[in-house]
């Protein structure tokens, strides 16, 4: 599976599961993406455009 952060792929045994009350899980590498996209609720790193 790969992280729903950073898109890395995530080894069997490791990473974060994250279950919502609405029955929807999403998949970690690392506390520091489950931070960011959960509890600060930032959107998955896309390249953005400058200007
Ligand atoms: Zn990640």
């Amino acid at each position: 599976m790969k992280c729903s952060y950073c898109s890395e792929e995530i080894e069997r045994g490791t990473g974060f599961a994250y279950v919502r009350k609405i029955g929807t899980v999403r998949y970690f590498c690392t506390k520091r993406c489950y931070r960011l996209n959960v509890i600060y609720n930032r959107k998955p790193n896309k390249k953005e455009m400058k200007g």
